[in-house]
């Protein structure tokens, strides 16, 4: 069985399956009947993946586990192995990870018997983010071919870059990086423009956090980082008229973007969000129905006047 854990392990297919399965969620309610428990393992901070795992299993109707590191046995020296089997253990059909580890997953994948979602590895993944990203370029858009987009910042150090940047190609797009020079990350094959260059050619610019927290030391490039690598106003303004501005927050307003921006018209970071819960319950939903944890008779409609339809008849059946 496959758990969700890396943009390599998907086809384009079963990227656009996911998006399709997420619009029927934003279309109709959708409900498993059958008691399943999510736990969030959560061991790095996180405000806008952890709750929307949460409400996209309460929406499904899942219970969710509590954990908390502060409060966990981590404190008396267990490992995320011994954490993840022991949920596994007691009950929980479904595991959702965030570690500050790259490679976590390689630990956990071949003796966790129950589907694993990634929620956030390191510098080096984070497929449901990049999920939601290309549900809201393909809402915009309605295609991937011929869009350019820009993904700007932390590169080296920011796992959305890499697994957006590998997940938008395989979709059909046109990838490229803008960061300071510090920030580039040569192992990655995607040509580097400047930003002044970005905002002339970017039908989608997405902006990300300079990852202080993964810094071993002090990088000169977060000095006048705004004036030099960040959407300024004026910048803004020689963006195509149609294009839009992502971000996968949290935002450091004023140095990655202009505060005034967060919120401007052609920006879709809160749209992104809102998106978020739609694609987790399509990704849930579908390690559930793959692992045979459920089965299409454990989903119905909660509509009253179809009540009782199962998943097979619906548009995401596959
Ligand atoms: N929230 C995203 C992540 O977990 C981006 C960031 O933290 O800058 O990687």
């Amino acid at each position: 069985m496959k758990h969700f854990l890396s943009v390599q392990d998907m086809t384009a297919k079963d990227m656009i399956d996911l998006l399709e399965m997420a619009q029927s969620f934003r279309e109709e309610e959708i409900r498993i009947t059958k008691q399943v428990f999510a736990a969030n393992l959560f061991f790095e901070p996180s405000t806008r993946t952890k709750s929307s795992f949460i409400i996209a299993e309460k929406k499904l109707g899942m219970e969710s586990l509590e954990f908390n590191v502060e409060s966990s046995s981590m404190k008396k020296g267990e490992s995320l192995y011994d954490t993840a089997k022991t949920f596994e253990a007691i009950g929980a059909n479904v595991l959702v990870v965030r570690h500050e580890a790259d490679d976590w997953a390689n630990e956990l994948k071949d003796k966790i018997a129950i589907p694993i979602v990634n929620g956030g590895a390191g510098t080096k993944a984070h497929p449901t983010q990049s999920l939601l990203d290309a549900d809201t370029i393909y809402q915009e858009f309605g295609t991937f071919e011929n869009i350019n987009i820009v993904i700007a910042g932390d590169i080296k150090h920011s796992r959305v870059a890499k697994s957006n940047a590998e997940m938008l190609t395989k979709l059909g797009a046109n990838v490229y990086f803008t960061c300071a020079p510090d920030f580039q990350d040569k192992n990655l094959d995607y040509p580097y423009i400047t930003m002044d260059e970005a905002v002339e050619i970017g039908d989608v610019l997405m902006l990300l956090r300079i990852q202080h927290e993964r810094h071993n030391e002090f990088s000169s490039s977060t000095v006048n980082y705004h004036e030099n690598f960040g959407l300024t106003i004026e910048r803004e303004k020689r963006m195509k008229n149609h294009a839009i501005i992502l971000h996968p927050g949290p935002v450091n307003r004023g140095v990655e973007i202009d505060s005034d921006l967060v919120e401007c018209e052609r920006s879709r970071i809160f749209k992104q969000m809102s998106n978020g819960v739609f694609v987790r319950m399509a990704v849930l939903t579908t390690q559930l129905l793959n692992w045979g944890i459920i089965d299409e008779y454990h989903i119905e409609k909660r509509n009253n006047n179809c009540r009782g339809q199962s998943v097979s008849n619906m548009r995401f059946a596959n």
